[in-house]
């Protein structure tokens, strides 16, 4: 019988952030398409909400992002509970929004923390158990950060751009283990995040609105599908790229 390339009945995704916004919308695709999901973050009562919509199977591991030994922890919850890991969506992320000049050394590693180094010690910490099964998935959050930068995004664009490179490291690092490592790269999505950012940036939202050509901003079930494609077996030959999921953003001149 042919596989479907889409039908994750027998995996278990670990999903960070997957507590709301983009994470949610990705967890809810992988959960679609038959995996058994847990989400990660810091806020349980987001969690609780987040839970409600994935379903009875699903399940909430507190986390933060930023510290390895948490991360570890986080894989180690993962495993005990569901018994495998074969799909990792780094998806938490922050972003403080500012000039260049007024970062402080904090805000600066703050957001590098948690967006770079975070992705980081949450792909060294799946990579033994994915190994050991014979393959895996990883997918990275990007951003068209990773692309185009902007006055007031420094650091977050310095993340970003620097998670399309380590998904790269990654993915030559780890094809010989059957590990695919992939980045999506999201257009502006209406979450909380862009909804701080449509508070801080005068005229965003209008700004957004004229340079997609799909003539909308994004909803997190914008990115369900190309979850389900990277944490399954239609991608298993699709390795160290970096998706843009955009509604053509990033191929507008
Ligand atoms: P949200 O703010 O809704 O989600 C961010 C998630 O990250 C939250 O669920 C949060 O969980 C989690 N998180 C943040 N810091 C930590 C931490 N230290 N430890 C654990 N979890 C943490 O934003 P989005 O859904 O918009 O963003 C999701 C990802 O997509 C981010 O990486 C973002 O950079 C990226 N992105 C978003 C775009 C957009 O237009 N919205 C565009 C391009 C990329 P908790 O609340 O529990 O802390």
């Amino acid at each position: 019988m042919a596989t479907n390339l889409f039908d994750l009945r027998d995996r278990v995704a670990l999903v960070t952030g997957g507590n709301g916004g983009i994470g949610l919308g990705m967890a809810r695709g992988l959960a679609e398409a038959g995996a058994r999901v847990a989400i990660a973050g810091r806020d349980a009562a987001k969690a609780e909400e987040a839970l409600a919509v994935l379903g009875p199977e699903a399940a909430f591991i507190a986390v933060d992002i930023a510290d390895q030994a948490s991360c570890r922890a986080m894989v180690e919850e993962a495993t005990r509970r569901f018994g495998r890991l074969d799909i990792l969506v780094n998806n938490a992320g922050i972003n403080i929004r500012k000039q260049p000049q007024d970062f402080t050394a904090e805000e600066w590693h703050q957001v590098l923390d948690t967006n770079l180094s975070g992705s980081f010690f949450a792909a060294q910490a799946v990579y033994p158990a994915m190994k050991e099964a014979g393959g895996g998935k990883i997918i990275n959050i990007g951003s068209m950060m990773s692309i185009f930068g902007a006055s007031f995004t420094t650091a977050y664009a310095a993340s970003k751009g620097a998670v399309v490179q380590m998904t790269k490291a990654l993915a030559t690092a780890w094809a010989i283990d059957n590990i695919q490592v992939n980045a999506v790269l999201p257009g502006w999505i209406d979450t909380d995040l862009t909804r701080g950012a449509r508070q801080q940036v005068e005229g965003l939202h209008d700004r957004v609105l004229a340079r997609t050509p799909a003539g909308r901003w994004g909803a997190p079930q914008d990115l369900a599908g190309i979850a389900v494609f990277l944490g399954g077996p239609g991608s298993d030959f699709v390795t160290g790229t970096a998706i843009p999921v955009d509604g053509g953003y990033s191929s507008q001149g």
